[in-house]
């Protein structure tokens, strides 16, 4: 009820502000709202301090559970540049980015052709991700046309990390002995079909939806039968399950992140998208590669 509300606010204002003029760039950069953190540090790569860039999701927040407040819109109204993830990540995004883009905001749906239409974390498989990068690159070149040669070197650097990053976990992945992973909810679906290798994911494709008990024994079943050693939890969600079923097998628990967001912890330590990536490949390694 509280949502629609807020929807119903949101449609207002925005419907109210339509065609408004863009504001006046004082320091001459773009104004960019990128919802979620992977997409913020691609924009950050490429466009470093040429834009003014704003992350909408904040650090500890995940993803899947964010709802925009109606001031949030205001700003989104008037901003240059919305980059949102799509594939039903932020369902909110997807319905306001007609408007926007009537509004004249220049709006990139990254996933777009890239995603299914039933699960949003294209991010995680590092070529994917190069090519929500590259939707970034291009639609900041049209926007920003005199600091093309800028962003065309930073995407070259950038397309080369997301190749590396690719045939890290192709090298590393190559040499498993077991192909199955135990995950809390099921964000790893398109990093699977690019290795190789099986999910078995307590939750569904949002980490709230809360798995039925006949779901919990089958997990369990499967963790015995495929001599399964560690069960991977996620920073940003309670680990509930992840314990409960720890417990009940015997085996150990390890974060995989599926990148929804930083914990705050993370954000201070200075890690981004590729760190922590290399940091789900050795957990992948512990698991697989023995
Ligand atoms: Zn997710």
């Amino acid at each position: 009820m509280k949502k629609a509300m807020v929807f119903l606010l949101m449609l207002v204002m925005l419907l109210g502000g339509c065609r408004a003029a863009r504001p006046e760039r004082h320091d001459g950069k773009l104004n960019v709202y990128i919802t979620t953190y992977p997409l913020y540090d691609f924009t950050k790569k490429i466009a470093g301090d040429r834009i003014n860039a704003v992350q909408i999701i904040p650090a500890g927040v995940e993803a899947h559970d964010y709802e925009p407040s109606p001031k949030l819109m205001t700003k989104l109204e008037k901003c240059d540049v919305f980059i949102f993830n799509g594939g039903g990540l932020e369902a909110w995004a997807e319905r306001i980015d007609d408007s926007l883009a009537d509004n004249g905001v220049v709006t990139v749906n990254t996933a777009g052709g890239i995603a299914r239409d039933d699960d949003p974390h294209v991010w995680l498989s590092p070529l994917k991700a190069k090519g929500q990068a590259e939707k970034i690159y291009k639609a900041l070149v049209k926007v920003d046309p005199i600091n093309a040669d800028y962003y065309s070197k930073n995407y070259a650097g950038l397309k080369k990390k997301f190749e590396r990053l690719d045939n890290d976990y192709k090298h590393t992945l190559s040499q498993a002995g077991s192909r199955d992973i135990v995950t809390t909810h099921a964000a790893f679906s398109y990093l699977c079909e690019d290795y190789g290798l099986k999910q078995v994911s307590i939750s569904g494709i949002s980490p709230d939806s809360e798995p039925s008990p006949k779901r919990m024994a089958e997990i369990i079943d499967f963790i015995k039968k495929n001599n399964i050693k560690y069960v991977f939890f996620e920073p940003l969600t309670s680990p509930k399950l992840a314990d409960s079923i720890a417990e009940e097998t015997g085996i150990e628990k390890m974060t995989l992140d599926p990148l929804e967001g930083l914990t705050p912890r993370q954000k201070a330590g200075g890690e981004d998208y590729f760190s922590i990536m290399e940091e789900n490949l050795s957990s992948l390694r512990r698991e697989l590669v023995r």
